[in-house]
């Protein structure tokens, strides 16, 4: 019997990127294996060069292995060619930058509602109140971006990457541009959607605070998983990081 509420939603297998050839190739990652179960919210974490990055590419189909498999809502990546890979990024999969990437010429609620509008798709109105309401930003709705502060551009950037409702959302470093006040706003909205929406998230992040709120902690050091464990408390995650460090 299939169990749906434990298929995970990402997989890798084995998974491996090398850079260049030769003396001078770069091995950023070494045969990761992992994978991310519907409605959790996990972090990525680990020093600058362990390969979080190259990871989260991989996942999000935005470059391809070396070698090793990716498995996204139940499709091998190295099965699709670019323009299934493409499909598949629009319509399944969200994200989330350090650079909040909002079209300035188009309101907070405009911005909400673009991928859709590229798609040539009606948002379902009940989904997009909910969203709205979850954002939080009332009657600052119909301001640009430049109208508002980075938090509240984040939290835009991140309705934007749910309005479709996603297999899951990808986010890269989300609170790096961020003030703690911000960042707390930015992640509560995050955590939501995992709560109350049964949202994936994977989240890089170095950020020993904005990983505390993930319900796991998974720890890259040189290409490869030192650590994969429930969530932690600030405290917890710094020392997490000490060890590997
Ligand atoms: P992180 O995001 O954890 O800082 P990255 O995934 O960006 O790590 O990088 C992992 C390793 O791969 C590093 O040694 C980095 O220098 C190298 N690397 C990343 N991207 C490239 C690239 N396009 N060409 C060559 N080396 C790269
Ligand atoms: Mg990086």
């Amino acid at each position: 019997m299939t169990d749906l509420a434990s298929r995970p939603i990402v997989a890798t297998a084995e998974l491996r990127r090398v850079y260049g050839e030769g003396e001078t190739a770069v091995h950023a990652l070494r045969g990761v294996s992992t994978a991310f179960p519907a409605g959790q919210f996990a972090a990525i974490m680990g020093p600058s060069g362990s390969g979080k990055s190259t990871l989260m590419h991989l996942l999000a189909g935005l470059d391809r292995p070396t070698a090793g498999s990716v498995v996204v809502d139940g499709s091998e990546l190295a099965n699709l060619d670019d323009k299934a890979l493409t499909r598949l990024r629009r319509d399944r999969l969200g994200f989330v930058f350090q650079a909040y990437n909002l079209v300035p010429v188009l309101t907070a609620e405009e911005n909400i509602r673009l991928p859709l509008t590229l798609a040539g798709r009606k948002p379902d109105q009940e989904w997009l109140d909910q969203l709205i309401e979850a954002v939080g930003l009332g009657d600052r709705l119909d301001h640009r971006p430049s109208e508002l502060s980075g938090g509240q551009q984040q939290r835009v950037a991140v309705a934007r990457a749910l309005i479709h409702r996603p297999a899951v959302v990808f986010a890269d470093e989300p609170t790096g541009n961020l003030d703690s006040h911000s960042s707390d706003e930015v992640l509560a909205l995050l955590r939501q959607a995992a709560d109350d929406f049964g949202q994936t998230v994977v989240m890089v992040t170095h950020d020993a605070h904005a990983a505390s709120v993930a319900d796991r902690i998974v720890v890259l050091n040189d290409g490869q998983v030192v650590h994969d464990g429930h969530g932690e408390s600030t405290e917890g995650v710094l020392d997490l990081m000490k060890a590997v460090a």
